[in-house]
């Protein structure tokens, strides 16, 4: 089918904006990007490395457009946690089957990367360029440099929102009737902190493992950099007993990772000067319907789905966002309506779905790890599904390491627990955890 070549705008030239402009430029059309941010290939980040794990969702998508092996090699591949409970020797949990890994990338890296990719390809960047209101049914923007300065008016055919969660695109098509949105913040926040690389550039910590300190109520992880450097993160309640804002010294901030993370002692002046100097951030699970308006403007990625961040799948989801509509452009040639409609039709379900998955990881993380019952539980799905791999695939297996919808894994997870929900009640079940009635039991409700 010959494709009309199509005037396109796209708003954000974050990790989505920039691979769906690879994408969209290969059929010809005029792609220019538009972003509020300056260039960042040209902004030094002062030695700040901040990271996230590419799964098999996001591999694929850079493999439909021939750049996956190109990112591959700016990426570390772990194949396991490893985890630091208090009391015990750290120790080590494969991910998946034999060769299956996550993938810790420079989030600036990637981004400026993907940004070359783009350029080579011919789309237009268009920097320090921020939009500030959209005519939907004209697919017409308007950028400026304040909500008051005089506007400069941009005529397109097709809109595509990259703008993040708290996107000015979406904001507008919030102001028509019947548009659905919910904005639900956690109370926990996160911040960025950094382990340097030992003397001769190597890694302080085992380089293939994604690090965790469960604390409860609090986490430390971290994830390994190129120049021997990790990033971690600290979640911890914004208020509270335990909180940030309950670390207000720098005193406070050195004996509280003394008393909670012990073997990072030699960096805990790192990461105290870090605390004071990063920011604090939120994280906001966000909902909307629908996701696009007539043929014109498509929302994609954060913009039409924001998730909290404990499954490590926002960058997946947005980037298979994109290869979901490549598909319907293959399927719907220049219909863009039903190329629209067709795509968010197939992609809110899943949203929902891992934006769920995403929220219960959180829960999970943060209030069951201490609780024997749940960590029996998972010691008995765990046996069963090495015993039995054909029949039981855990739910973080199917997020991570398949390709099936998002909306399946939350269903058979759903399915799961209620198996283990009657297996917990069986009589003598701590005793009896590993024995053939209680894998029988389970073969008998799958
Ligand atoms: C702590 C944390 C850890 C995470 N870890 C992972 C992980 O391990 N794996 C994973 O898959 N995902 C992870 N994510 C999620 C991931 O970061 C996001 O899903 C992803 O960055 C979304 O990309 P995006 O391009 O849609 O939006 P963004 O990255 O937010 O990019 C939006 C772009 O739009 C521009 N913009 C905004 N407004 C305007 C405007 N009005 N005009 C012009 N330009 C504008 C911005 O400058 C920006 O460049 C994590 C998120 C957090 C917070």
């Amino acid at each position: 089918m010959k494709i009309t070549k199509k005037s396109i705008a796209i708003i954000g030239s974050g990790l989505v904006g920039s691979l769906l402009a690879i994408y969209l430029k290969q059929y010809g059309h005029k792609i220019t990007v538009f972003d509020r941010r300056p260039d960042i290939r040209n902004i030094n980040f002062s030695g700040r490395s901040i990271n996230l794990a590419m799964s098999n969702r996001g591999w694929k998508a850079l493999r439909e457009v021939g750049i996956e092996d190109e990112i591959r090699k700016i990426g570390i591949p772990l194949d396991k946690r490893a985890m630091h409970v208090v009391g015990k020797e750290e120790y080590f949990q494969k991910y998946g089957k034999e060769g299956e890994a996550i993938w810790s990338i420079s989030r600036g890296v990637l981004n400026k990367r993907m940004i070359d990719l783009a350029e080579q390809a011919g789309v237009d960047f268009r920097f320090n360029e921020k939009v500030w209101d959209v005519n939907l049914p004209e697919a017409k923007i308007y950028t400026g440099e304040s909500e008051k300065s005089e506007w400069k008016a941009y005529d397109h055919d097709l809109i595509f929102g990259c703008d993040g969660a708290f996107s000015r695109v979406r904001h507008k098509m919030q102001r028509r009737s019947r548009f659905d949105y919910s904005q639900d913040f956690i109370d926990v926040g996160y911040k960025e902190l950094s382990i340097p690389p030992n003397e001769d550039g190597s890694h302080k910590l085992d380089k293939n493992s994604f690090h965790i300190w469960p604390r409860g109520r609090f986490m430390l992880i971290a994830m390994p950099n190129l120049d021997g450097s990790f990033t971690c993160t600290l979640f911890m309640p914004f208020e509270g007993e335990i909180s940030f804002e309950s670390i207000k010294t720098k005193k406070e901030a050195l004996s509280f990772f003394k008393e909670h993370f012990p073997n990072v002692r030699k960096d805990i002046e790192n990461l105290t000067e870090d605390f004071f100097k990063n920011p604090t951030s939120a994280m906001v699970t966000m909902k909307c319907y629908p996701w696009t308006y007539w043929d014109k403007v498509a929302l994609v990625g954060d913009s039409a789905h924001a998730v909290v961040p404990f499954y490590g799948q926002g960058m997946n989801a947005g980037f298979e966002d994109i290869y979901v509509l490549n598909s319907m452009i293959n399927k719907y040639g220049n219909d863009w309506e039903s190329i629209f409609q067709e795509y968010q039709k197939e992609r809110k379900p899943n949203a929902d779905a891992i934006a769920e998955l995403s929220y219960r990881n959180f829960m999970e993380m943060s209030s069951k790890t201490a609780n024997p019952e749940f960590l029996l539980q998972k010691k008995i799905e765990k046996r069963f599904a090495s015993k039995y791999p054909d029949k039981w695939i855990p739910v973080y297996s199917r997020v991570t390491f398949s390709e099936r919808p998002y909306a399946e894994a939350l269903a058979v997870g759903d399915k799961q627990e209620k198996i283990m929900q009657e297996v917990m009640q069986l009589e003598n079940i701590d005793k009896e955890w590993d024995s053939k009635e209680v894998e029988e039991k389970i073969l008998s409700l799958l």
